[in-house]
Formats: structure tokens, C-alpha cells, sequence
């Protein structure tokens, strides 16, 4: 029988075309064997990354690699990638580690970003602006009859972010980082509790990376943080489960952002319509894990059903995601660690926005990691400052949402008080 090793899998399919029995099935990224599998051999000919090996095969070519550098950042999202650019940048040598073969890809994101959010971290750039946004409409879906509100003035960005993640991690190539992909952090090197490095498994095998400080970048689904022994669960309560097609074919206004709240439609949520240019859109909702009682994809199905407009659309792309809407874990920081992003829920808990916050956060650990190598001390007392910049750049207004969106409970959500906050959360100020 013929196994697969799922870190150097790339779901190409070049075994199940060669398989004579169809014992290999390709299913999305999942390469299933089945025990119609003769052990005829002619997959491991056939696959490009040598994932397949026989039963009982021992991987003797595999010598662990062993390396050194300044910062290691665990995963190339926009927290990840700007930290990793802006730590080169300070002369630090950096591994940026990403586990996916494709870095932005899938992608798990609405895409929206305000201009004044983006513009501190990098020039629009139409190859990754799928359009231009000045207004938003707010409609309140209730028993009764649908409230709209609606705001112009501002400016933001809806990204396709499967190419503006790349050219972050591009950014911090040319920085000097060095970017592996399919390459998964698995664990940290710990002395005595200090982290001193990274074990990472990638296509050559496994690594241990030694280092001065690891900035964990691994999103909503951080395990890094806890390896260091912070503790980061989320609640239920203080996590969105979502849904989002790409729908094609419908009309909408291409420069206007549409928010829809009720209880019946994404309980202690909502829903969006970010325009993507061309008659396409991300429609999408999250729903509050405690509060709902099906799945963030049947509320998404109902939604649209009940939008003429949405309904006659076609959807090209599915998005599935968790969204962080917690308050701030207690410490971001350990001996030789800090965590950014998602990893460390700099979320904003009302709107669930979380692109900007993660840059902010990844320039921030870096410069308080090149200081604190610089000065010989990268204990926790000394990150710490990291924290103390988080909370006067961000920490506090996130805080904020956090009290507002506790005191707005899922049944005061239409209320107008909540209205005229939200409408300035999806500011993006
Ligand atoms: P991520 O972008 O999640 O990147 C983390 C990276 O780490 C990933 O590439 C992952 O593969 C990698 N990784 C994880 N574990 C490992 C490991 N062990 N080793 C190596 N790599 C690892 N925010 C907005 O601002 N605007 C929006 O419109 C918006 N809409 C959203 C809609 C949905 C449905 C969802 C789910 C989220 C949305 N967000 C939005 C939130 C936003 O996507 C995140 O806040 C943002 O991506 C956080 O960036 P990050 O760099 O912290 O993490």
C-alpha cells in the first residue's frame, strides 16, 4: 500500500493519472489511497515532490538541516510579510516561513481596507485593487421593514488579496528576508522556557532553526502562541464563523461597500457586499459560533436567496474562515517571542477587520525585535515594550470596540446607537 506524506503533497494529480487500478483520488487537497492501491509503484514515479512512498519505506535520505538567523516569522500573511520586510530592512537576517505552496492562496478575507489604512504599508497598486470604494450602505433587516443608512466620503480598497499577500512577501524577499514556502513551523526550540528557535517541516525535510527572536504571524489558527505556553484560545462568543462567495454576474454599485444586520439574517454578525469590479462581488456574513443554530454557509445560502440582486449571480469562489473578535490575549509576548496579527487577535471586534492591524503589529514586533537584539536582551520584560506600542497605536481602540460590542448585545444590534458605531467601525478609523 502506498502512503502519502501530506507536508510535500502538492495536489497536482499526476499520480492519479498514472494509477492503473484508480486507487488515488485527488479530493480539492486531500489525496485519498484507497485499498484498491497494488502497490504497482508507477505514482511514485510520476510525482513531482516525492510525497508518495511505499508502506514501510524509511526516508533515510533525510538529513535534519540546521540553521541560524535574527528573526524567524511564522507565516506570510500581511502581518507575517510586513514584519518580515520591515525586520530586513533594519539589517536583521530573516526567515519568513509560510506553510501553504501558495502564499495568499486561499485566500480567507472580504478584502476590505480603508486608504488611510493601507497607504502607511504600501502604494495602491491596480494589480491588487479589484476596486475603488467611497460609499457604504447600512440596511437593517428586520421583522418589518428593511432601514437603510448610507455614508459617502471616505476611501478604501477591496484587494484581491491573493496577489497583494504575494507582493508583501515579494516586498520582503527584495528586503533581504528569505521566504520558504510549504514550509510549516511544527514547534519552537525552548531552553529552559526561552524560545531560541523554530522546528519546521518543508519539502527537504525538517529543520531547526535557531534564532533571537520568533514573531509568530500564524493567523487565526496560531499555534505558535501557545507553544510558548500564551494562552490564546478564543471563545464562541468571541469568534465569527464566515462565509463568502465570489458571486459573478450581478449589478451593484462598484464603488459602494453594503453591510445588512439582523438576528435572522447572521445572529451576533452581519452580512456584507464589498464590490470586486466587473459585476462581481464578495457576499458574505459571519455569524457568532454560540449565537447561531446552522452553519455561517446556510445562513450565507438564505441571504442571498432573499436578495433578488445577489440571487441571480453565480458563485465562482467559496471562502470559509474564522474571525477573532476577542479582547487582547493577556501577553504577546515571551522570552525570544511576540505574536502579531490574527495570532494575537488584533481584530477589531466590531467590523472583524483585521489586514491593517496585522501590518501595524508586524512593523512594530520588528523594530522592537531589532532593538532588543541590538541591546543583547530579548526577554519577555524587554518585548514588552512591543505590547505597550501595541496598546497606544491600536490596543486601546480595539479595546474600545471590544466594550462596545459586548455592550450592544445581539438583540440591540438594529438599534440606531449601534448603527452610528458601526458605521464609523467600517470607517476603518
Ligand atoms: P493571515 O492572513 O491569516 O496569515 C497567516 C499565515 O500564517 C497564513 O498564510 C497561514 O498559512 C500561515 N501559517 C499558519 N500556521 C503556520 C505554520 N505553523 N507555519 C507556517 N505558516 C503558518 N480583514 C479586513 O481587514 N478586511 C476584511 O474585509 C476582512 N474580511 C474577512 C472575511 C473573512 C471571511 C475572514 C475569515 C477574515 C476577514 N478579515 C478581514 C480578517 C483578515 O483576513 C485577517 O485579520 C488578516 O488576514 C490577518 O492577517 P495575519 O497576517 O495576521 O494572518
Amino acid at each position: 500500500m502506498i502512503r502519502v506524506q501530506v507536508d510535500r503533497c502538492g495536489y497536482c494529480g499526476a499520480c492519479v493519472s498514472v494509477c492503473p487500478v484508480g486507487a488515488i483520488e485527488l479530493a480539492e487537497t486531500h489525496l485519498l489511497i484507497s485499498q484498491a492501491c497494488v502497490d504497482c509503484g508507477l505514482c511514485l514515479a510520476a510525482c513531482p515532490v516525492g510525497a508518495l512512498q511505499a508502506e514501510g519505506y524509511a526516508d533515510s535520505k533525510r538529513v535534519p538541516l540546521r540553521r541560524r538567523c535574527d528573526v524567524v516569522v511564522v507565516g506570510a500573511g500581511p502581518g507575517g510579510s510586513v514584519a518580515a520586510r520591515e525586520a530586513a530592512k533594519l539589517g536583521l537576517s530573516v526567515l519568513l516561513l509560510e506553510k501553504r505552496q501558495e502564499i495568499g492562496s486561499p485566500v480567507r478575507c472580504a478584502e476590505g481596507i480603508a486608504h488611510d489604512m493601507l497607504v502607511p504599508f504600501i502604494e495602491p497598486d491596480p494589480r491588487w485593487i479589484s476596486a475603488t470604494v467611497t460609499k457604504a450602505q447600512i440596511a437593517v433587516i428586520g421583522s418589518e421593514k428593511t432601514v437603510t443608512r448610507q455614508a459617502e466620503g471616505g476611501k478604501g480598497y477591496i484587494l484581491e488579496r491573493r496577489v497583494f499577500d504575494r507582493v508583501l512577501a515579494e516586498e520582503a524577499a527584495q528586503a533581504g528576508a528569505q521566504v520558504m514556502v510549504k514550509t510549516a513551523a511544527t514547534g519552537l526550540l525552548l531552553e529552559d522556557g526561552v524560545v531560541r528557535g523554530v522546528v519546521a517541516r518543508g519539502p527537504a525535510g525538517s529543520m531547526e532553526i535557531e534564532c533571537a527572536v520568533v514573531i509568530g504571524a500564524d493567523g487565526v489558527e496560531s499555534r505558535v502562541g501557545s507553544w510558548a505556553g500564551l494562552d490564546t484560545t478564543l471563545l464562541l462568543r468571541d469568534t465569527m464563523a464566515c462565509a463568502q462567495y465570489l458571486l459573478a454576474g450581478i449589478e451593484i454599485d462598484p464603488a459602494c461597500c453594503y453591510y445588512y444586520i439582523g438576528q435572522d439574517v447572521a445572529p451576533g454578525g452581519y452580512a456584507w457586499v464589498f464590490p470586486k469590479g466587473e459585476g462581481k462581488a464578495n457576499v458574505g456574513l459571519g455569524v457568532q459560533a454560540d449565537l447561531a443554530t446552522d452553519s455561517a454557509l446556510n445562513y450565507l445560502t438564505r441571504f442571498i436567496e432573499s436578495q433578488s440582486h445577489l440571487a441571480q449571480g453565480s458563485p465562482v469562489t467559496l471562502v470559509v474562515g474564522g474571525v477573532p473578535v476577542a479582547p487582547l490575549p493577556s501577553r504577546l509576548v515571551a522570552d525570544g517571542l511576540m505574536l502579531v496579527g490574527d495570532a494575537a487577535r488584533q481584530v477589531d471586534p466590531l467590523t472583524g477587520g483585521g489586514i491593517a492591524n496585522a501590518m501595524i503589529a508586524g512593523r512594530l514586533a520588528a523594530e522592537v525585535a531589532a532593538e532588543a537584539i541590538a541591546a543583547g536582551n530579548v526577554s519577555a520584560q524587554a518585548l514588552a515594550v512591543y505590547e505597550e506600542r501595541w496598546m497606544a497605536a491600536r490596543g486601546r481602540k480595539m479595546a474600545r470596540s471590544y466594550r462596545l460590542k459586548e455592550r450592544f448585545g445581539p438583540d440591540e444590534r438594529t438599534s440606531s446607537d449601534f448603527l452610528r458605531v458601526f458605521m464609523v467601525a467600517v470607517g476603518g478609523g
